[in-house]
């Protein structure tokens, strides 16, 4: 080959090697750059992870110290929480889910007082058992087997909260709780002191009610003690009253009456006070007739009102029912001290009671407002609100004459408040006062609600009465009663009208005349209209009523039942006013004075009495009369009124009408009411009797006889 061709491919073979250097060397660079690329990447990364690693570390390092801390705390609390367990005075236990003993602190150690080692892991069983057997409770009559039982029901009833009987005499009181988890736990409370606290006043207590029962007691004794001779001071001036008398006499007759009288107030308004006072009185809820009651009060102030010319007036709504459930005794007894002082503070004019009321079917109950008004001498501003504080008086140069204890009032107040009622007055010096009180009283459910009707053949009715007020107030309740009522007062007046009525109902006592003088008038002019006469004291008319043609009496004020007992109660046409029967009154009282007394009461009324001196007496002498009425007294030797009765009650005769027995007693009504009732007595009367009263209950009595199988208790 030549040397230049040689030569050439020597040169393109080193073109060739050279531009593979090249090439190779571009690889190499570019090799060596991507190489360096990631190392520079590499680095960065590794620079990441060591901070990473690092900020690991610190997080480590504060989540190790707060652990620390915190189970520092936790330990500090939980050593705190013990400590204040273990120094607690109260026991503390506290089981887990299996009933097991966690922890019990060191009170609850000392309950077993060495006696018996009490050791986490023992089971509630093994604990409760060793508590009953080392002697520790009191067991208090009960096996150790009972309570344990008794107190291990604690883990299915932990809310029940029991007291243990320790035998050093102290009391603890277990409280259990089943907690979240499962734990019981049991807290004991030492509660000695209170228990012993409650021991002490329990007997203070027990000590105080025999104190007030002996007080009750020696009240009640004391209140029958003074009673009974007052029974004989004030029964015999009632009558010597009636009797012959000089002027000078009269007023010494009059002076042991009056002083017999206040002092009768004053032991039966010491007495209720105290009781009021002791919280001792219980109101009871028996029916009663509202009406009646208050009429029973006027006309026993009859007599007092009449003897000062005073009116009694009573509106009663003729709306309201008067059948009620309520303490009669304790409405009477407020009454009694409204209308009483009303007649006491009254020298002219009227005393005008008005009851009204609405009733409420859907409960059952009524809403009555009662006042009482006079025309007295009033009572000062400034005295009104005091008034009603016990022992108030008011002192001015009016009030100065009157009696009494100024405990009447209060009495009435306490009495009106223990109803939930309430009491207010209104007054002007010199005009009267206004007494008004607001009670609610439930209707008696067996009351029959249908108001009453005067018999048919009573189309027109003549009253005849002085008192304007009075004759309009009649008026009005005839009319609601059925009747075409016409009013007029006596004189010529009377006359014209008296033709036409069916009925007259004229008032006995007349200014310058009596409803015997209007008979006979009437009666000379061929009328033999029917006359029914009310009066203030129907004992005063006993005399003449006989030989007048009157058809009846009634007592005034009167209730609409009154009335149409008395016009439906006999026969059509003129009766008399005594019935052909006379009233056979079996009385027994083994005070001789007692027997002096209803015998000249009852004398010039048309009744035959017996008296015999004891309850075996009576039992006997009922046998033998089988009378109409027995007044019995209560105590009594021998046997006493309560056995009598049942002793007779169980003797009668189931299909008669029952003898109606009349108690006789210088206790507090109140008091024995409802025992007495329970031993087959009808009704009661209080010692010193009142005579109008007596004669009203008897009357009552003898028109209830001849109604048959009509058995009512009056208030
Ligand atoms: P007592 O009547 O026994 O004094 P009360 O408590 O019943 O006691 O009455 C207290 C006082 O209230 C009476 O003494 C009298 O001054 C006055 N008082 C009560 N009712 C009336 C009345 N209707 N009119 C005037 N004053 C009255």
């Amino acid at each position: 080959m030549p040397v230049g061709q040689k030569l050439a491919m020597e040169r393109r073979a080193r073109l060739a090697a050279e531009r593979l250097l090249a090439q190779k060397q571009a690889d190499l660079d570019e090799a060596q750059a991507l190489l360096s690329r990631y190392a520079r990447e590499f680095s960065a990364e590794i620079k990441q992870t060591r901070a990473k690693v690092e900020s690991y570390r610190h997080e480590n390092a504060r989540v190790k110290t707060d652990l620390r801390d915190a189970t520092q705390k936790a330990q500090a609390v939980e050593r705190r929480l013990w400590h204040a367990i273990a120094s607690m005075d109260d026991g503390f236990v506290i089981y887990d889910q299996d009933d097991k003993l966690i922890m019990a602190n060191e009170t609850f150690h000392s309950y077993f007082r060495g006696l018996a080692t009490i050791k986490p892991g023992m089971s509630i069983h093994e604990v409760v058992r060793l508590a009953a057997s080392v002697g520790i409770i009191r067991l208090g009559g009960e096996t150790p087997e009972k309570w344990q039982n008794e107190m291990l029901l604690r883990r299915s009833d932990p809310q029940a909260a029991r007291i243990i009987s320790l035998r050093n005499g102290r009391y603890i009181r277990v409280i259990d709780r089943r907690c979240p988890s499962g734990d019981l736990v049991s807290l004991f409370i030492d509660i000695t002191d209170s228990v012993q606290a409650e021991h002490t006043l329990k007997d203070a207590q027990k000590q105080a009610e025999t104190a007030s029962r002996a007080k009750s007691a020696f009240l009640a004794n004391m209140s029958h003690e003074l009673r009974t001779p007052m029974n004989g001071v004030v029964g015999m001036a009632d009558l010597l009253r009636e009797t012959e008398l000089s002027e000078e006499q009269r007023v010494f007759v009059d002076t042991i009456r009056g002083s017999g009288q206040a002092l009768l107030t004053i032991i039966n308004d010491v007495l209720d006070y105290s009781k009021i006072d002791a919280d001792q009185l219980e109101l009871r809820s028996d029916p009663f007739d509202l009406e009646q009651c208050i009429h029973d009060v006027l006309r026993l102030l009859q007599p007092a009102a009449r003897k000062k010319g005073l009116a009694l007036l009573v509106d009663y709504d003729l709306f309201l029912p008067t059948q009620f459930l309520g303490d009669t005794l304790r409405i009477r007894q407020i009454f009694t001290n409204l209308i009483g002082n009303a007649v006491k503070f009254t020298e002219t004019g009227h005393i005008f009671v008005q009851i009204v009321g609405s009733t409420d079917t859907d409960i059952g109950t009524a809403h009555i407002h009662a006042s009482v008004q006079d025309t007295g001498i009033g009572i000062p501003p400034d005295q009104l609100s005091r008034i009603f504080a016990r022992f108030h008086q008011v002192e001015t140069a009016n009030n100065r004459g009157f009696e009494g204890t100024g405990l009447g009032l209060a009495i009435t107040k306490r009495l009106v408040e223990q109803m939930q009622g309430e009491i207010w007055v209104d007054s002007e010096v010199g005009q009267g006062a206004n007494f008004g009180i607001q009670i609610e009283l439930p209707l008696d459910p067996s009351a029959d609600m249908t108001p009453p009707q005067l018999p048919q053949e009573i189309g027109h009715v003549l009253v005849v009465d002085d008192h304007a007020t009075n004759r309009a107030l009649l008026e009005k309740r005839l009319s609601r009663l059925g009747a075409n009522a016409t009013g007029c007062s006596y004189n010529e007046e009377a006359m014209p009208h008296a033709g036409n009525a069916d009925l007259i109902l004229a008032h006995h006592e007349m200014p310058d005349s009596d409803s015997f003088a209007l008979a006979n008038t009437l009666r000379e002019q061929g009328l033999r209209v029917p006359i029914l006469v009310f009066a203030s004291a129907i004992d005063l008319m006993s005399e003449r009523a006989e030989t007048a043609e009157l058809r009846g009496r009634l007592g005034d004020p009167f209730t609409d039942r009154e009335l149409l007992q008395k016009l439906t109660n006999s026969n059509t046409g003129l009766v008399q006013t005594r019935q052909n029967k006379k009233l056979r009154v079996l009385a027994a009282d083994d005070n001789k004075t007692n027997r002096l007394v209803l015998e000249k009461m009852l004398q010039s009324e048309d009744i035959e009495l017996t008296l015999v001196t004891n309850g075996l007496e009576a039992v006997k002498a009922y046998e033998q009369l089988k009378p109409d009425v027995i007044l019995m007294d209560i105590s009594m030797p021998e046997m006493d009124g309560r056995e009598a009765t049942e002793r007779i009650r169980a003797m009668e005769d189931a299909s008669a009408n029952p003898t109606r027995i009349i108690a006789l007693t210088a206790h507090a009504a109140d008091d024995i009411k409802e025992s007495l009732i329970a031993s087959g007595l009808d009704d009661i009367l209080t010692k010193p009797l009142n005579k109008g009263l007596l004669i009203a209950t008897l009357d009552n009595l003898r028109q209830s006889a001849e109604e048959p199988h009509r058995h009512q208790a009056s208030g």
